[in-house]
């Protein structure tokens, strides 16, 4: 079973939204820029909920339908169930 890979939009250190640095003993978190491709942004806690704001979200990072993240998750599920035992480290990405 092939994995698709994984693109990131920046680094870890760097928040895409306001351009600053992570907060020292914060990391970053990932958000779902696009799932298929699955395309992940590295920003601040803070600046996530602006990514997501209902009033104003910011369109161009997110590219994917609705829908995407549950089908996304739903096949994710299934590919933990394949090689559970084989992953130790499990990722929890927030939407
Ligand atoms: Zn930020
Ligand atoms: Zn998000």
């Amino acid at each position: 079973m092939m994995e698709e890979p994984v693109s990131y939009m920046n680094n870890k250190d760097k928040c895409i939204v306001c351009f600053k640095e992570r907060e020292k003993d914060f990391e970053l978190i990932g958000h779902h820029v696009s799932y298929f491709p699955e395309i992940i942004a590295f920003v601040h806690y803070q600046c996530h909920a602006k990514i997501h704001d209902p009033d104003k979200p910011i369109a161009y990072l997110i590219q994917y339908e609705e829908g995407d993240s549950r089908k996304f998750y739903e096949e994710k599920t299934k590919w933990q169930v394949i090689t559970d035992g084989l992953q130790k480290q499990i990722l929890v990405w927030l939407n």
